[in-house]
This record gives structure tokens, C-alpha cells and sequence, in this order.
């Protein structure tokens, strides 16, 4: 199982978004030990979601495979620092197998003969000289990378929308998860329309706007 961590978040979060969003009204007045979760949630139903972008969170990913990143790194509007092919030597790699290659006897053979040939030749041309920048071209997508990713809340909410759906990729879905039980932890009220269905491993929206 790929380990996320959650290596920082807006401290005071949910005050900070409140703060920012009540200069929109001037309604500061109205602020109140309660007042940002119900603040929140009304500026989500009204679609009024920019406000969310004054708070953000920062992962560190590991464990995960090279496909899976490739996926993540398309959310443009989020920032990344990812484990080099050019500078870490990938002699020793780990590797993720499907469940349903590990299930399957024959499958999980050619798989794991394939991944080590490729382990082999990878090490072969380092010894001939090659460059870990050349020598990577022929890495497997099961190998594991690992990935830090900062996020405002209204790209969170954008990435865990598409990424938590049971549409999405079963990989990427299973690391988003962990990222949104973090967040519905730390800033609940951000994530309350984010129904979590564990007995599906996916996670459905029931508000409207994202
Ligand atoms: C189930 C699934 C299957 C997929 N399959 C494929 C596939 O087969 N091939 C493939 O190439 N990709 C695929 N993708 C990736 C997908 O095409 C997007 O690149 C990825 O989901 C990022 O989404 P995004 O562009 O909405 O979000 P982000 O890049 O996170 O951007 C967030 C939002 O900002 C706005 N935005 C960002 N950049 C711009 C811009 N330049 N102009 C206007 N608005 C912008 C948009 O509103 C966007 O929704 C798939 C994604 C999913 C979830």
C-alpha cells in the first residue's frame, strides 16, 4: 500500500477561507465559534468556490507507481517535486503489480520475468557507462516513484472529484482516497459534500458544484 503523508496544511485552514470570504460581504460581524463550517458549505452550494484558494496542502507520495504520477502530474494548476530517473539510480527499483496480474498465475510469471529482464538491462548498461538519463528509457510504469504534491483547496476538491470516482484508474483512486480521509480531517467542512464509499473504494460528490 502507497503511503501518503500529509506534510503541511494552511494552519487554521477553515478560518483562513472564512476570513478571506467574508471580506466579499463585510460581514465579519457575523464571525462566531461555529460560523466557518456553515460559511463554507454555503460559499460551495453558491458555487462561489475561488474563496477556497486561500488555503492549500502539500502530500508526499510514496510507494506508488510511475503511472500512477503520470496521471497526477496532468492537474496543471497543482505543484510537484518528483524522485529524478536522471540522478537516483534505479538499480534496486521496486516494482507495483496489478491485482489481477497477481491473482493470475501465468500472468504474474510474465510479468515478473519481464520487470526483472528489464531490472537487469537497466543495470548491464550503467555498468557499460550509459547514463542513468539513457539506461532509464527502458524502465517499466510498474516501478515505484515517489511524488510531492501542493494543492489549494479548489484544485483539491477538482483532483479528488475526478480522481476518487469509481471512473478513475484503481491506483490513483486508492491514493486519493488516503489524501481526501486526511483532509475531510483537517478541514472538514471543505470536503462535507465528499461522500466516502468504502465498500466500493470511491468516493461520490453530493453537492453540484465543485
Ligand atoms: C477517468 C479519467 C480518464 C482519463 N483518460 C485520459 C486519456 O485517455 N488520455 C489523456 O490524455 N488524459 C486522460 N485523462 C486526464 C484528463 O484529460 C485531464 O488531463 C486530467 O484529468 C486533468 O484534469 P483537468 O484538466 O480538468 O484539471 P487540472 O489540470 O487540474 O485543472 C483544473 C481546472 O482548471 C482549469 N484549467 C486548467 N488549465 C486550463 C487551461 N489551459 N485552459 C482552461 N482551463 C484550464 C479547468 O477548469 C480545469 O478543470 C483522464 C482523466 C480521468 C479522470
Amino acid at each position: 500500500m502507497p503511503e501518503v503523508t500529509l506534510i503541511s496544511i494552511t494552519p487554521n485552514a477553515e478560518k483562513v477561507i472564512e476570513d478571506a470570504g467574508r471580506t466579499a460581504y463585510l460581514s465579519f460581524h457575523r464571525k462566531g465559534k461555529n460560523s466557518a463550517k456553515k460559511f463554507i458549505q454555503m460559499l460551495i452550494r453558491c458555487g462561489h468556490t475561488s474563496v477556497l484558494e486561500h488555503a492549500s496542502a502539500t502530500f508526499r507520495i510514496r510507494g506508488g507507481s510511475r503511472s500512477f504520477t503520470h496521471q497526477l502530474v496532468r492537474h496543471r494548476l497543482a505543484s510537484f517535486c518528483q524522485q529524478s530517473q536522471r540522478y537516483v539510480s534505479e538499480k534496486e527499483f521496486k516494482f507495483i503489480i496489478p491485482k489481477k496480474i497477481k491473482d493470475n498465475p501465468q500472468a504474474k510469471e510474465i510479468f515478473i520475468s519481464t520487470i526483472l529482464a528489464c531490472q537487469e538491462g537497466y543495470a548491464t548498461l550503467l555498468e557499460m557507462g550509459i547514463p542513468k538519463e539513457d539506461a532509464r528509457y527502458l524502465l517499466p510504469n510498474a516501478i515505484e516513484s515517489e511524488i510531492v504534491i501542493t494543492a489549494n483547496m479548489r484544485e483539491w476538491r477538482h483532483i479528488l472529484s475526478l480522481r476518487c470516482a469509481p471512473s478513475a484508474q484503481w491506483e490513483i483512486r486508492k491514493i486519493c482516497l488516503e489524501i481526501l480521509k486526511l483532509l475531510k480531517k483537517e478541514v472538514p467542512s471543505v470536503f462535507a459534500d465528499f461522500e466516502i464509499q468504502e465498500d466500493r473504494e470511491s468516493a461520490q460528490i453530493t453537492n453540484i458544484s465543485q
